[in-house]
């Protein structure tokens, strides 16, 4: 297993890129450490399959060097960087059986039966495919195929990474979740370094230990599931991550206060502090569950007006309409819903400031 170390990449796929907007990948330089799993997350189009291309050696990146444990594999093709990749749609040998495509990667790299026989019991007893290892792969579930496609991307012990490419898109939603407990299993048990494309938080939240969260071509933040909850720092991630997103309002500071029309939303000394020396158009973020909900005035409250209360089970979300701009917030099992009018306290604590789109840090 390799560290893997991004050096300045950006890729363009038009041959003289003037502009910004001409790069599919506008600047990538990061280091994702051996043995992790790694999810990447981002909307269509930000670039993910790209990185993902770059790093396998199916593409050249127009610029910047690609480095597996300090070696520079750049302009290495896939099949000498020593990596097992699963893609989107099963890859396997419908006339052989499932133990033999599941030995194939080893075989075809000259391991001996001693070796390769329990490696591929191991492998087929951690994603339940034992009992159909005497079985022709032709006749089994799309499901099935894809965990056959999975074990044939786990099964070497000695590749520097394993990336995923949505592996589990042609899988049922009820075997989803448990394919993706099953792969984080199989990463504590193995300490692979996984590297796992997804446009799905939940799908990325589960599975990694480091989200790295792309938004045009660029990486805005990598952290663990609870970091890009608590502290997004970058717009895109607050309201990405979590469900509803997070809440925006465009402010100006006057001292320790955000004004927000006609409106006053108290902050943190520090988050007032740093507000004073960010440049930009400033906006006040918070999460939909670190708002509080008030039925009557309440000091540090601003009134709001209740447009609609959806039920999401053990839960409600509340939609405002605060100075023209919509907020949403979380309300507690068993909490009165107001009616028409509401008041919301931003407590200073959770409430966040961004500039130009970027947290104030
Ligand atoms: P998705 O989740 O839809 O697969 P993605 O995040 O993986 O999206 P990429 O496929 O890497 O994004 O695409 C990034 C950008 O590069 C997009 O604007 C896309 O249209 C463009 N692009 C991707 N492949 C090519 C190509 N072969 N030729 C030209 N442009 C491309």
């Amino acid at each position: 297993m390799a560290r893997i170390d991004l050096k300045n990449i950006a890729h363009s796929y038009h041959a003289k890129p003037k502009e910004p907007g001409d790069y599919a990948l506008k600047h990538i330089h990061s280091t994702w450490e051996e043995g992790g799993a790694y999810a990447l997350l981002g909307p269509s189009g930000c670039g993910k399959t790209t990185l993902l291309n770059i790093i396998s050696g199916l593409l050249t990146p127009s610029e910047g060097r690609v480095l597996y444990d300090g070696r520079d594999v750049t302009d290495l093709p896939p099949e000498k960087r020593n990596i097992a990749q699963v893609f989107q749609f099963p890859v396997l040998y419908d006339t052989m059986t499932v133990f033999d495509n599941l030995a194939f990667p080893l075989k075809n790299r000259g391991f001996k039966m001693a070796e390769i026989t329990p490696r591929v019991r191991e492998i087929a007893d951690i994603l339940d495919l034992t009992p159909f290892l005497d079985k022709r792969a032709a006749g089994l579930t799309a499901d099935a195929k894809q965990k056959i496609s999975l074990g044939r991307g786990l099964v070497r012990s000695d590749v520097a990474a394993i990336l995923f490419d949505e592996p589990l898109t042609v899988i049922d939603p009820q075997l989803k979740w448990q394919l993706r407990c099953k792969l984080k299993e199989i990463h504590e048990q193995l300490k692979l370094t996984l590297v796992y494309v997804t446009h799905d938080q939940v799908e990325a939240l589960t599975f990694a230990d480091q989200v790295i969260v792309m938004y045009e071509g660029e990486i805005v933040q990598i952290g663990t599931p609870e970091e890009l909850f608590e502290n997004p720092r970058h717009k895109f991630v607050g309201y990405f991550i979590g469900s509803p997103g997070m809440n925006f309002l465009p402010c100006s500071l006057e001292g320790r206060q955000a004004r927000v029309g006609g409106v006053t939303i108290a902050l943190s000394p520090e988050t007032a502090a740093l507000g004073a020396k960010a440049e930009g158009e400033l906006e006040v973020g918070i999460r939909p569950m670190h708002l509080e909900v008030h039925g009557a005035a309440v000091d540090g409250g601003v009134p709001v007006t209740v447009k609609s209360v959806e039920d999401q089970g053990s839960f409600r979300i509340l939609t405002a309409m605060l100075n023209g701009h919509t907020v949403r917030a979380r309300l507690p099992e068993g909490r009165p819903v107001p009616e028409t009018q509401a008041w919301l306290r931003f407590p200073p604590e959770r409430t966040k400031l961004f500039a130009e789109e970027r947290l104030v840090v």
